[in-house]
């Protein structure tokens, strides 16, 4: 099981500051490894190329006081009783937006987890359960050196807003005086940021 976020989960991830060579993905899902890491966003190109400036991250001390600019993760592999082979993946980032309504700048809380099953042929990466369970967990490829930089990458654009926007605009408030419908209960989701917040707090 992936550990649940905390300042110690913050604390060792940067304890393996830096990127991430190809490994053998296999064998963390065969012996149950966990992987935990972190670098500079801008190690990722194509998240890079697509957003406004981020703040370049060198190393640990050069951290900036809002945190933006690093990704940090867990890999956490292990398999079943069928001898299938599973793994989490979580990864937590943040990053400065630019609204697409109001194009003020924000800052947006990245925290996405997901449960791929491994497979070792690509034959298996498609197979006629996707058409009969469409929330079968999707299906990896592994190979016997694997570039996680380049799946979280994908994770990472996958969880950014394709068009980004403020929940409510700060200077569009009273724009939108019609009451809602509907009155849902959301419940409310605690951001790992506010443990990172915590965190730097002390001394
Ligand atoms: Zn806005």
């Amino acid at each position: 099981m992936p550990s649940s976020i905390d300042s110690q989960w913050f604390k060792t991830c940067e304890s393996h500051w830096g990127s991430v060579r190809a490994f053998n993905i296999f064998a963390v899902a065969e012996h149950a490894q966990h992987i935990q890491g972190a670098f500079s966003l801008h190690l990722l190109k194509r998240v890079i190329e697509d957003l406004p400036e981020q703040p370049l991250v060198r190393g640990l001390s050069h951290k900036t006081e809002t945190e933006l600019g690093v990704v940090w993760f867990e890999l956490v592999g292990h398999t079943d009783k069928q001898d299938r082979m599973w793994l989490d993946l979580r990864i937590v980032t943040k990053a400065s937006l630019v609204c697409q309504r109001c194009l003020a700048p924000f800052i947006f809380e990245l925290d996405e987890k997901v449960t791929f099953h491994l497979v070792r042929r690509p034959s298996q990466v498609e197979s006629d359960a996707d058409d009969i369970d469409p929330d079968a967990p999707e299906r990896l490829l592994g190979l016997g050196r694997f570039d996680l930089m380049s799946l979280i990458e994908d994770q990472v654009i996958l969880g950014l807003p394709y068009v980004p926007k403020h929940d409510v605009c700060p200077g569009l408030k009273f724009e939108q005086t019609e009451p809602l419908a509907i009155e849902v209960d959301i419940p409310v989701k605690v951001s790992p940021f506010n443990v990172l917040k915590n965190l730097k707090k002390k001394p």
